[in-house]
């Protein structure tokens, strides 16, 4: 007896990354950011009373709204919360895709996008991230919906806001604009979701806010898009602690930029120091690094013997295994702390292994 639809039934679940119990460990592995929060989150967590307790939150989140609205200088209908970015994915492809209306994005990238598709029962158009006509190739897929991450998962890499302007107006579907590590990029494409009836931007408040553990993200469109998301989104789909939280996060500016620059200024640092360990990294434009270890240690050595060296000295990075990645890890940009830890750490491994 098959109980479930026959697209669950065969897909496998998304994996998260691995989230370790113990205290004393040096997590890299998810892209959390390693700084608190801003105090003034702990004071409004605090001060939630019984009484908001016992109601229902604001259904649209209004306090957020109007915080982020002052903040990015966008209107706040333009504005739509989700209990996370990867909520708002999920109302995205429901709202967007089906059997006869596929989803395209260019790869290696998020692989949850892959996942929402399976449990939507949609078509899946892949285009290679470093083709020489992206944008060509992804408004030749006449998907219903085009999601680009930007800057990317896991490459770091950032495509500019004129490309995907050019792919906004050849396209016929929605273009959604993944953003969640755009706090930590050069640039941004706001400015699309106000130019374009069928551009979204996501963000998140996982990564540049240090809000991974009380789920808030939001997207940003004109109000033709964001009329139509609400009609997928779940009635009370953020509550009311995490409006609180992720309001006084945002009103915050002065501690959240300080906390970006503090992580650009380490992932410099991490870059430089693993280029001369022999690692390949590219510039990044996110809050983690993604480092290439072909030609470091013996022959038949795989990078997948070093995350496990990693992880019995407790430092976990994220590995992939998959084919165009399976020579690479993902390393967080940690504290200076962690990121010395890791260094060290790798140091004395690929003693052991050249
Ligand atoms: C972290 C992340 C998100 C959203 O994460 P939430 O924690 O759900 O806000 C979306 N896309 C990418 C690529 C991410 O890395």
């Amino acid at each position: 007896m098959n109980y479930f639809r026959e697209n669950i039934e065969k897909m496998a679940g998304y994996v998260p990354g691995f989230q370790p119990d113990a205290a004393d460990i040096v997590k890299l592995n998810t892209n959390e950011n390693p700084y608190p929060p801003s105090p003034d989150v702990l004071e409004a967590i605090g001060g939630v009373s019984a009484e908001r307790l016992r109601r229902y939150p604001q259904p649209l989140a209004d306090d957020f709204r109007r915080a982020a609205s002052e903040v990015l200088a966008v209107p706040a209908d333009h504005i739509i919360c989700a209990n996370g970015g990867d909520d708002l994915l999920t109302m995205c492809f429901r709202a967007f895709c089906d059997g006869d209306r596929p989803v395209a994005y260019p790869v290696p990238t998020y692989t949850l996008y892959e996942t929402l598709a399976r449990l939507q029962g949609c078509g899946v158009l892949e285009v290679a991230l470093d083709s020489p006509d992206l944008t060509g190739d992804l408004a030749d897929t006449a998907a219903a919906l085009t999601i680009v991450c930007n800057p990317n998962a896991p490459t770091g890499s950032r495509i500019e806001q004129e490309t995907l302007a050019r792919l906004a107006e050849k396209m016929s579907g929605v273009l959604l604009i993944d953003e969640a590590y755009v706090d930590f990029a050069d640039g941004d494409c706001l400015e699309l979701a106000e130019q374009f009836d069928n551009v979204i931007i996501l963000r998140s408040m996982s990564k540049g806010y240090s809000l991974a553990g009380i789920r808030f993200g939001y997207g940003i469109a004109r109000p033709g898009l964001i009329e139509g998301l609400l009609k997928v989104k779940d009635s009370y789909n953020v509550d009311v602690v995490a409006i609180g939280a992720a309001t006084a996060a945002i009103r915050d500016q002065r501690y959240f930029m300080e906390n970006v620059e503090k992580i650009k200024d380490q992932r410099q640092r991490l870059t430089e120091k693993l280029r001369g360990l022999g690692f390949e990294v590219n510039q990044s434009q996110t809050n983690f690094v993604l480092a290439g270890c072909s030609g470091l240690g013996a022959e038949g050595f795989g990078v997948k013997n070093i995350y496990e060296r990693l992880a019995e000295r407790n430092i976990y990075v994220r590995y992939f295994d998959v084919p165009n990645l399976a020579d690479k890890l993902r390393i967080t940009v940690g504290t200076e702390e962690q990121n010395g830890k890791l260094i060290e750490a790798l140091k004395g491994i690929l003693e052991t292994i050249s």
